[in-house]
C-alpha cells in the first residue's frame, strides 16, 4: 500500500497519467516479515557479531552511493521525458501527431516518475537502517528508562512508555497522523525487513517512521505517543558521511541480536 501512496503522489504531483502497479516493494518486504519471525537462534559472540554489522554497514553505505548516481540519470530522464511531453501535448492539441503518440511518451514518463519515486524511498529507507545500527552502541550506554521515563540527547530522543505495544496498533497511530495532517504516516519498516535480519537486528516488534523528530509533524507524533504511553526512540540523525537518517522508531529499542535463517539472503534491491 506504501508503494502505491507513492506512486499516487509521482501521479498527482504531473497531473498528467493514469497508472498502476503491484506493490512489489512493499510485498516482498511482508514476505521477508513473515519469513525471518519464525528464525531466532541465540546471538553469536558478540566479536563477531560487531565484525558483521560495520561489515554489512559498509556495504550498504556503497549501495547508497551507487543509488545515489542512479537517482541522477533517473531524475535527468524524468526532466527529459517532461519536455517531450509537454511538446507532443502542443502538437497533438494542433493536429499534428496522433493520440497514439502522445499516449507512447505520456507512459514514459509516468514510469519514469515511479523510478524516481522508488529511488528516493530507496535512499531514505537505506539512512535510516544505516542510523539505527550505526547509533545503536550510543543507544546501549544510555541508562535505561523507568517505565514512562524520558530522556532526551542531542542525538535520541528516548520514551519508554508502559502501554502494551505490538503492530496491530499501528492503524490507530496511522488515523490519528490522517486526521491530522491529511496524509498516510511514513512508515518506511513496518516489523522486521531482510535489512534488519541482515544486520542481525530484532525489529520484529517495531516500526520506522520517516520524520523529523523537531518537525511540526515529528513533534505531534511524539507527543501523541507519549499521551498513549507508546514506547518510542527518534533519532535527530546526522550520521557523518550519509544523509540524515533522522527518523521515529515506534516500539522498544532493536538491542536484542537475532540470527537470520538465511544469511547469504541479500537485503537491498540494489
Ligand atoms: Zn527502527
Amino acid at each position: 500500500m506504501i508503494g502505491r501512496k507513492y506512486i499516487r503522489a509521482a501521479i498527482t504531483a504531473s497531473s498528467l497519467l493514469f497508472l498502476t502497479l503491484d506493490g512489489n516493494t512493499q510485498e516482498k518486504q511482508k514476505q521477508s516479515v513473515t519469513r525471518s519471525s519464525s528464525s531466532r537462534k541465540v546471538a553469536p559472540v558478540d566479536a563477531e557479531l560487531a565484525r558483521l554489522r560495520a561489515e554489512v554497514i559498509e556495504k550498504m553505505k556503497e549501495s547508497r552511493a551507487s543509488a545515489e548516481k542512479l537517482l541522477a540519470i533517473h531524475e535527468e530522464e524524468k526532466t527529459k521525458l517532461t519536455t517531450e511531453y509537454q511538446r507532443r501535448r502542443e502538437f497533438y492539441s494542433q493536429g499534428l501527431i496522433s493520440r497514439s503518440e502522445l499516449n507512447q511518451v505520456e507512459r514514459a514518463l509516468a514510469e519514469a516518475i515511479v523510478r524516481v519515486e522508488e529511488d528516493k524511498r530507496w535512499l531514505t529507507e537505506s539512512d535510516i537502517a544505516i542510523t539505527e545500527a550505526t547509533m545503536r552502541d550510543e543507544l546501549l550506554r544510555l541508562p535505561g528508562l523507568a517505565i514512562g521515563g524520558y530522556s532526551e540527547t542531542g542525538t535520541l530522543l528516548r520514551f519508554n512508555g508502559g502501554a502494551p505495544w505490538s503492530l496491530a496498533d499501528t492503524p490507530k497511530i496511522e488515523k490519528f497522523f490522517l486526521q491530522t495532517f491529511g496524509r498516510g504516516l511514513p512508515v518506511t519498516a513496518f516489523g522486521q525487513t531482510a535489512t534488519h535480519d541482515r544486520l542481525r537486528f530484532d525489529h520484529r516488534n517495531a516500526i520506522d517512521v520517516a520524520l523529523h523528530p523537531d518537525s511540526n509533524e515529528g513533534r505531534s507524533l511524539l507527543s501523541y505517543l507519549r499521551q498513549m504511553g507508546i514506547p518510542f526512540i527518534a533519532f535527530r540523525g546526522a550520521v557523518p558521511g550519509a544523509a540524515t537518517g533522522a527518523h521515529i522508531h515506534i516500539g522498544n529499542p532493536s538491542v536484542k541480536a537475532v540470527v537470520s535463517a538465511d544469511p547469504q539472503k541479500e537485503c537491498c534491491k540494489r
